[in-house]
């Protein structure tokens, strides 16, 4: 912050869309998308004498979720309803849950540069999305879409730990790993399957006090949160220097303004007449139903970031591509089962087998060359039996060509296979050295650069198998007694 006598405190709620196939309480289709108000029932309409019914999977994904952030899990929890009026909200009211959540505390690492930061989670909560108002298809109309209602959420509501944009970027960038590590949801923020509300305050520095705060709606990138963030702050301490209070309210950001204004007062829990859900028992989870999903969980990225900086020895900027898709960290984790060479199959997998990915349009998971083909591959360049060029401008395309060949016979036969053979060499650079007497004054006279030269020419006649050391070595000898 620019002015550093304030300090910044951020708290979020986090909105987490589950990737459940059918939505909190009735069968409708959860998917994304789909052609307006299709994904609809009787139930997600709202309709007198249905009835909800809980649903399964959303359950286990957030039990897993609160597993993963040591949360304390509410073994007896229960639903609420949220009531509200709105014209996306069919049954003027929300199935929530207010006084039993099922997920108590825990709390994420963050990292920030080279240090972590932990942040606390005050609670974890099931609930159901909304519809979809569309405001700007026509300008005197409004248009609804239902296929969000009944779309199963958490809600992950933090303690106010955060002090900055930048923290709160960290934090959102860390759940969208975990939540996609735990399959727990796509954490696609473009499509709203992640968003947050963001609350700031503003505090002299060294204050405990929590000053009155506004709630942003909504945030679903973090370039406007962070815009939203520092807006709302310069505001803020405006408010402060000039004598004024700051008022608790509802805010909305606009991203072509960069500003936020006003939605609504701050809403209190008594607005919104919360009283438990009559028709959805208790949510009973037993111990053994907990441990089984705690069981079941995968390994997480804090802990996988140590096994690839440690046991592995990676650098942080290797450590963390490797760990940004699930699929490429267990991609790696199979590689190095098969190579000891832990350095050069992240190379590998960083700088060629990503970007051919990428390039297919598919899936690492779905790469056609198996480790213990990879790990021959890196054996050959570290052998020095195949130069890097020779492997990643021939051998590597060769191997995708043909993924069921050995790749040292695939080597051979393409005629990769390097030389170190002196006296092969030794009559190159001789040839080399009587065609081009100049050259050989000059890199005498003391212009050593040439040798680039010298060696560009021995690797032209040696079709790119020469062993650049040996073949470095034998060239400097002969200019040296020439
Ligand atoms: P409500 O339910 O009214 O939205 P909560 O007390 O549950 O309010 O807090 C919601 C979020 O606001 C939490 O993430 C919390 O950390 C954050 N928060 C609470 N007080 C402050 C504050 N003074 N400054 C910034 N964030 C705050
Ligand atoms: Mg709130």
């Amino acid at each position: 912050m620019a002015n550093s006598i304030y300090e910044t405190v951020i708290g979020l709620e986090v909105h987490v869309q589950l990737a459940t196939n059918s939505k909190a309480f009735c069968a409708d289709d959860a998917s994304f998308g789909g052609d307006p108000n299709t994904h609809i029932s009787a139930v997600s309409l709202g309709h007198p004498g249905t009835l909800p019914k809980a649903n399964r999977q959303q359950i286990e994904l957030a039990t897993r979720l609160g597993l993963a952030l040591g949360c304390s899990i509410n073994e007896t929890n229960t639903f609420d309803r949220k009531n509200y009026f709105y014209a996306d909200l069919p049954k003027g009211y929300q199935i929530t849950q207010d006084k039993q959540p099922i997920c108590i505390g825990g709390a994420l690492s963050i990292k920030l540069g080279n240090t972590w930061k932990s942040i606390r989670i005050h609670h974890i909560h099931m609930e159901e999305d909304a519809g979809k108002s569309i405001h700007n298809m026509a300008p005197r109309h409004s248009f609804i879409d239902l296929n969000r209602a009944g779309v199963p959420l958490l809600e992950i509501v933090t303690e106010p730990d955060l002090r900055s944009g930048e923290e709160v970027d960290a934090f959102m960038t860390a759940m969208r790993q975990l939540v996609r590590y735990l399959e727990v949801s796509d954490g696609n923020m473009e499509e709203g399957s992640l968003r947050c509300d963001v609350n700031i305050s503003v505090r002299e520095q060294g204050s405990t006090i929590l000053n009155d705060r506004c709630e942003v709606k909504n945030v679903n990138s973090m370039k406007f949160a962070r815009q939203a963030i520092d807006y709302e702050v310069r505001r803020q301490i405006g408010l402060m220097e000039s004598g004024q209070k700051v008022k608790q309210q509802t805010l909305n950001f606009d991203p072509n303004t960069g500003v936020t204004s006003p939605l609504r007062e701050k809403e209190d829990a008594h607005d919104y007449r919360y009283f438990p859900e009559p028709d959805l028992p208790p949510i009973v989870l037993s111990e053994s139903y907990l441990n089984k999903v705690k069981a079941e969980l995968p390994q997480l990225p804090a802990a996988l970031y140590e096994t690839l900086t440690t046991q592995y020895q990676l650098s942080d900027y290797d450590a963390s591509i490797l760990m940004e898709e699930k699929a490429t960290a267990l991609f790696y984790l199979n590689l190095v089962q098969h190579s000891p060479n832990y350095k050069a199959a992240a190379n590998l997998v960083i700088n060629r087998i990503l970007p051919w990915c990428q390039e297919q349009k598919i899936s690492i998971a779905q790469f056609p060359l198996a480790g213990n083909q990879l790990a021959a591959l890196i054996q050959l360049i570290e052998e020095g039996k195949v130069s890097n060029t020779a492997a990643y401008q021939n051998l590597f395309p060769a191997m995708l060509a043909k993924p069921e060949q050995a790749p040292l016979a695939l080597a051979e036969s393409l005629n990769l296979i390097q030389t170190s053979d002196g006296d092969f060499l030794q009559k190159i650079a001789a040839e080399i050295l009587t065609q081009f007497p100049d050259k050989v004054k000059e890199y005498q006279k003391g212009k050593k650069g040439l040798i680039g030269f010298f060696m560009g020419e021995l690797m032209k006649r040696s079709k790119g198998k020469a062993d650049p050391k040996v073949a470095t070595g034998i060239l400097e000898n002969l200019l040296k007694n020439h």
